[in-house]
């Protein structure tokens, strides 16, 4: 039994009336991106009605309203994340640019020919790509922690892969590809032992567990507003006070700079330095009232609806023959994320399927094709739960499977017969 009241939940989230295919929508792609709340909606009906203008450098009553709460948005991302200042909480578009920021600022004057990023074999692309081109420009070196046969960190090797060349550890709090929960905070300690920074990837942990920095004890957090609820094109860096002092600026131009010369330029304040030009002022404020709905729920009780609903999960593909499910077995090490794969099915014939009952999943390789590779698995089907999915959800996906299963397996090759 959930804390949460996923029926009056349910009730804030106008899509989810809606039928696919005369079905009612089933949404488990909630990894991908999240649904958005009437609150969320009307925030930016509100702004776009009532108060639109740019901030920050305006006089009038609309521009310092705007900017009151785009501000107000900003401090409550540092609320939720618990970083003591705004100092360092800086507005980009999402996970993968937070991620680029650090690469082209922090990185660059941090790392250096011979240095060694440190990141595992479950990244995201968007925490990988970043570190190949830092390493190739700058002659840096890659290593990687390898994953046990359950997929989780296979930690047995820090002592060497974490060492005095090491500059940064880079890893995903909660892998979208798996589900497995990383120990980010005793990594956190092992790499600020060698003198190495971390920053961690909490795209997929932000949304869905308590997470303050503090306790993490990270440099760097990445995170997206639109899969916690807000709006797309908006998400957070945030970066330790005594790092964001000393980084130099991202992109340049308006807004982000103190005085000018034809020659030379100085830096605004923090974090305004990290933000040239005019920001996504409606979403942010947008991504404000996602947080404060997120907060009106409380992030114990959003992660104890995910443990049960996710054990639920676990329990019933038991039921299912020859499907194999990714991460580790122990709830309490897992998000809400069911990734599998049965080799009788490629798993985009199965999302395809699934579709057509209304039941939106994801099938590919979740943006981690390297891991894809390691498990030998072309793709994987991904069903990902968040505060308004219910048990009753995952029982129509499972027995949605058990049929479609049934169906393929008597096909050759595992293709679909005419
Ligand atoms: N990292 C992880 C673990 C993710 O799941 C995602 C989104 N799938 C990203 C990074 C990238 O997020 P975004 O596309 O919002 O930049």
């Amino acid at each position: 039994m959930s804390m949460l009241d996923v029926e009056a939940i349910r009730k804030d989230f106008p899509i989810l009336s809606r039928q696919v295919y005369g079905k009612p929508l089933v949404y488990l792609d909630n990894a991908a991106t999240s649904q958005k709340p009437r609150c969320v909606i009307q925030a930016l009906v509100e702004y776009y009605e009532g108060y639109n203008s740019n901030i920050h450098r305006g006089v009038h009553a609309l521009s310092m309203e705007a900017t009151e709460r785009y501000e107000a948005a900003r401090q409550k991302c540092a609320d939720f994340i618990g970083s003591p200042s705004t100092d360092g909480v800086i507005l980009v578009r999402n996970t993968t640019e937070a991620i680029n920021l650090v690469a082209r600022t922090w990185a660059r004057s941090n790392i250096g020919p011979g240095d060694e990023i440190l990141l595992t074999e479950m990244e995201h692309h968007s925490n990988l790509v970043p570190w190949q081109q830092v390493a190739q420009e700058q002659g840096a070196v890659l290593r990687f922690i390898p994953l046990t046969p359950e997929q989780t960190l296979d930690l047995s090797d820090m002592d060497r892969l974490l060492n005095s060349r090491t500059r940064l550890v880079a890893l995903t709090h909660v892998s979208n590809a798996l589900g497995t929960i990383n120990p980010v905070k005793e990594l956190g300690r092992a790499a600020h032992r060698v003198g190495a920074r971390i920053l961690v990837d909490g795209a997929q942990s932000v949304p869905h567990l308590k997470v303050d920095v503090q306790d993490m004890g990270c440099d760097f957090l990445a995170f997206s507003g639109h899969k916690m609820l807000g709006p797309t094109g908006i998400g957070v860096l945030y970066v330790k006070q005594e790092v964001v002092e000393r980084m130099e600026p991202f992109l340049r131009g308006g807004d982000m700079v103190r005085e000018v010369w034809y020659d030379k330029a100085t830096w605004n304040d923090l974090p305004m330095r990290f933000e040239a030009g005019t920001p996504n002022i409606a979403d942010t404020i947008a991504l404000g009232a996602a947080i404060d709905y997120l907060q009106s729920l409380g992030m114990e009780v959003v992660r104890e609806h995910e443990i049960a609903i996710t054990q639920h999960a676990l329990d019933a593909f038991q039921e299912l023959e020859r499907v194999q499910v990714f991460g580790p077995g122990d709830v309490a090490q897992r998000g809400g994320i069911i990734s599998f794969f049965c080799s009788d099915v490629h798993p985009h014939d199965l999302g395809t399927v699934l579709d057509r009952e209304g039941i939106a999943i994801r099938a590919g390789h979740h943006c981690a094709m390297p891991l894809m590779r390691k498990l030998g698995v072309p793709a994987t089907a991904r069903a990902s739960f968040y505060v308004y999915n219910t048990e009753e959800e995952v029982d129509i996906l499972v027995d949605a499977l058990k049929r479609a299963l049934r169906y393929f397996a008597r096909t050759p090759n595992g293709t679909r017969g005419g």
